[in-house]
């Protein structure tokens, strides 16, 4: 299709069905600009909030994007929890130092509050699975923020168990990660080095699900519930474990001690949000 015709092809669905905000219903308004809604140049320097702005404004309306909320410093510099206090330096918290972590550092962009609950929830279970590509740009852009690109070598997303995934038709955290290549290939950006990697880990214990639970129930409920497949893509390398929310981070624990305990030089984590 050219350029004019899917232009005349979105702006005619959109006078036909004009799109509501995922979250709250209310009927989204036409973007500004004389674009057609069409993006714009995408500016890399622009700050976390305005980049959750731009890939959101296709789903939720002003009021929800301003109830997304992101995750600043200060900020404890292993698990990435935000301190209440405004004020300081990042430092570690007192539950990551008294119970160390098998990975080094976590990081997500925005904290898990009700905007984003609804939104994950659409996403996981509502059957909206076109959220995995802004999503899935929106973790690309954390992790520019937090990481530089040479300092990872594998990208691990956090494995479902065989009959979650048959229920859910998809594994969230790899979805996120699918659009990625495509993503920097229309960006100033090359990740071509960055390697996908969806058959390290495999989660062989169907574990009860972890919401509900309080945080050292959590830790006992996934223990064990992972295997390593491929050990020799593991040695030595620098891992970045995906999944979509980070609650207590006893999951993405769990795979940092099976992967760390094989041989992997250290593991980090990058998750959409994080509980507070
Ligand atoms: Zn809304
Ligand atoms: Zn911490």
């Amino acid at each position: 299709m050219s350029t004019t015709v899917k232009k005349l092809y979105k702006i005619l669905t959109r006078t036909i069905f004009p799109p509501k905000c995922l979250v709250c219903k209310s009927f989204l308004n036409p973007p500004e600009g004389d674009n057609d809604g069409f993006p714009e140049a995408v500016d890399l320097s622009a700050s976390l909030q305005i980049q959750v702005e731009r890939l959101m404004s296709e789903y939720l309306c002003r009021d929800c994007i301003d109830g997304l909320i992101a995750v600043e410093s200060p900020l404890c510099s292993c698990c990435g929890m935000p301190f209440e206090s405004r004020h300081g330096l990042d430092h570690r918290c007192g539950e990551c130092s008294t119970s160390p972590k098998n990975f080094r550092i976590a990081r997500a962009p925005l904290i898990y509050e009700q905007v984003f609950t609804e939104v994950i929830h659409c996403y996981k279970y509502n059957g909206k699975i076109q959220l995995a590509r802004p999503l899935g740009e929106l973790l690309l852009m954390a992790f520019r923020l937090f990481w530089d690109k040479d300092s990872i070598d594998v990208v691990v997303p956090v494995p479902l168990h065989i009959k979650r995934l048959r229920e859910r038709g998809f594994n969230q955290a790899l979805l996120l990660t699918r659009y990625w290549q495509t993503i920097t290939g229309q960006l100033p950006l090359d990740l071509s080095d960055l390697q996908v990697e969806n058959d390290v880990l495999v989660r062989s214990i169907p574990t009860a699900p972890q919401s509900g639970l309080g945080r050292k129930q959590r830790a006992a409920n996934i223990k064990g519930a992972f295997g390593l497949l491929d050990k020799a893509k593991i040695i030595d390398k620098r891992i970045l474990l995906v999944d979509d929310v980070y609650t207590t981070g006893a999951t993405v624990d769990e795979c940092a001690r099976l992967l760390v305990h094989h041989g992997a030089a250290h593991v980090d984590v990058l998750s959409l949000a994080r509980a507070v």
